[in-house]
Parts: structure tokens; C-alpha cells; sequence
């Protein structure tokens, strides 16, 4: 399988170190903590489907993951998209629980849980805006007309999906995980003609995967949070303690006594995610809480990272 491959995406990393960044007494801080656990609810359950798209044989599918894609307007986010000869899927995950109820009347899908009701977006009109994007986006790139199929999963085994009565389209577009091979093949069964050559799968995919945006979004901005509000200091590794002090060329932790060499590296990731990617000497000073010019400087030039500047004026890129 191709896969794009993907660790933890950027805005889960961003709102970790954001987290690990407030005072538990700040009040945004629960907001954050519900935000965070949230998305990675969200994140786990598109993973979920790795599995069941590892059994996809590498040689007839193309997998991408999570691509951005900007249509000259605004962005628009596909969870997988797979390529093959004939067709184009596109897949949307929700790791929605409860019981489901699709309605088609209204578009809406409602949700049962605990005794209330709640209407979610809808995943399926969402993913024909996706399937549209795409279209458009092939079209003015000239690519050979390939029908485009769209899947809304439920990534929730424990989901009990429901729609009225004769809705079998419905069916067909939104299923659980499991029943994903299925539909798969029942999909492929469908298309006939080839519409991609290999050389043009391997262009397409190439193209999408460079024109993808990873989203450079402004945490701080986000939450209406300052730099300022934020902790600073280098956090022990072993017990989450804020500040460690440097003696002797090592951090110590002053709660846990724990010695670390290296505990910088992560402060300076916090600020590169939650501030700037570049960093001065002053600021980076302030930020691991130093006492002198000179340490900071040398702890900067340790790490090996590109500047660019001289003396007073240079600014490391925090390698991310
Ligand atoms: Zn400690």
C-alpha cells in the first residue's frame, strides 16, 4: 500500500504541547484538555481503518491519507483517498457512537445516545462537496474523466446504523468498517474500463501529495491564548515538573531529582509549535529559563540546526 505515511498530524502535536503549556488553573485549560482528547478520539478511528485497507493489494490501489487540498478558494480535507485504474474512492470516517439514524428526507443524521437525540453533519452530503472539489480540481488539470465513488464509515463497531425502509443507496454509501472489503469489491465489480494508466496513478497521486497543505494553523490564535499566559521552563521528562534547572551541562529536575542532557529539545518543540518555528538566542533564553548568553548559545549550536543571521540578529529553525 502507498500510504502516505503520517505520524501524529500537526494540530493533535499542537494542542499536546499546548496542553503541557498551561497552568491546570488557566481557564481555557479544560477547553484544550476536551479539545485534545476529542480529536484524538477522531484520529483514532481513521487509523482504525488501516487495517481493514492493509489487506488492499499494493498493486491495484493507491492509499492516501488525510490530504489537504486547496481549490483556490478554501481548503477541503479527504480522510482516504484511493486510486485505482478504473474509479477514484473517496472515504470519510466518523467515530460517531450511539444509534444512527440516516434520514434522507432532511439530510441530517441523528444521533441516539443516553436517552437524547442529536443531529450530527451529515457525512454523506459532505462527501459529495469532497467528491465535487476533486472533480474540479482533475478537471482543470486535464485527467482522463474517472468516476469518483464516495463511503462514509462508521469506525465505531458498537454503532447500530439505521435509515427508513427502501434506502438502499443509503446503505451502500454509509457502512460500518467491517463490511468495507465488501463494498470494495462490489465497487470494483462495477467499473469495466480502465481510465488511468499506472504512469498516470503514479502522477495524480504524486500531485496530490505535493499540493497538500498541512494546516498552518495558529494554536495560540485559536484559543485566545498569549504567549505570555503560557509556562515556560524545560519540563522534566520523567515527572512533568516545570522548570529543570541546567547545572553542570545537564538539566536537573528539582522535584524528582532526574537528570536529563537533552530535556531542551522537547521545550524547543513546544515553541515551535505553539510560537515560531524560528527562534533567537533571547527568546530562546527566556523560553528554557537560562541565565546566561553564552549557555544558550551553546545548547543552540549543539543541536546542529540551520540560522540564518549573525550574532544578536540570528534565528534557528527549530527542526520539527
Ligand atoms: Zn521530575
Amino acid at each position: 500500500m502507498n500510504e502516505k505515511e503520517k505520524d501524529l498530524p500537526l494540530y493533535l502535536e499542537k494542542l499536546q504541547a499546548l496542553e503541557r503549556r498551561l497552568s491546570p488553573n488557566h481557564p481555557r485549560y479544560q477547553t484544550v484538555v476536551e479539545s485534545y482528547s476529542r480529536s484524538i478520539a477522531g484520529y483514532k478511528g481513521e487509523k482504525s481503518l488501516d487495517y481493514y485497507l492493509s489487506f488492499l493489494s499494493k498493486d491495484n490501489y493507491t492509499v492516501l491519507h488525510n490530504i489537504r487540498l486547496h481549490n483556490g478558494v478554501y481548503y477541503f480535507q479527504i480522510d482516504y483517498l484511493l486510486i485505482t485504474e478504473k474509479y477514484i474512492l473517496l472515504i470519510e470516517v466518523k467515530n460517531y457512537a450511539g444509534v444512527l439514524h440516516y434520514d434522507p428526507h432532511f439530510h441530517q443524521l441523528i444521533r441516539t445516545m443516553n436517552g437524547k437525540e442529536v443531529a450530527l453533519p451529515d457525512p454523506l452530503s459532505q462527501i459529495e462537496r469532497q467528491k465535487f472539489q476533486l472533480l474540479t480540481l482533475l478537471t482543470k488539470r486535464k485527467y482522463p474523466y474517472t468516476p469518483i465513488e464516495t463511503l462514509a464509515v462508521i469506525s465505531n463497531p458498537l454503532t447500530i446504523l439505521k435509515t427508513s425502509n427502501n434506502q438502499e443507496d443509503i446503505s451502500r454509501k454509509l457502512i460500518h468498517s467491517g463490511n468495507l472489503a465488501r463494498r470494495l469489491k462490489e465497487i470494483d465489480d462495477k467499473y469495466k474500463e480502465t481510465r488511468l494508466s499506472s504512469k498516470e496513478i503514479k502522477n495524480l497521486s504524486k500531485y496530490l501529495l505535493k499540493i497538500n497543505q498541512s494546516v498552518k494553523l495558529d494554536i495560540l490564535e485559536k484559543f485566545n491564548i498569549s504567549q505570555q499566559e503560557l509556562l515556560t521552563g524545560v519540563q522534566c521528562p520523567a515527572c512533568g515538573a516545570l522548570p529543570m534547572k541546567r547545572l553542570h551541562g545537564k538539566w536537573l529536575c528539582q522535584i524528582c531529582k532526574n537528570k536529563s542532557k537533552n530535556a531542551h529539545q522537547i521545550a524547543l518543540r513546544d515553541f515551535s509549535l505553539l510560537i515560531n518555528e524560528t527562534i533567537t538566542n533571547k527568546e530562546a533564553r527566556e523560553f528554557l529559563r537560562l541565565d546566561s548568553d553564552a549557555t544558550t548559545k551553546r545548547i543552540l549550536t549543539s543541536l546542529n540546526i540551520p540560522f540564518t543571521g549573525v550574532t544578536k540578529d540570528r534565528r534557528y529553525y527549530i527542526e520539527m
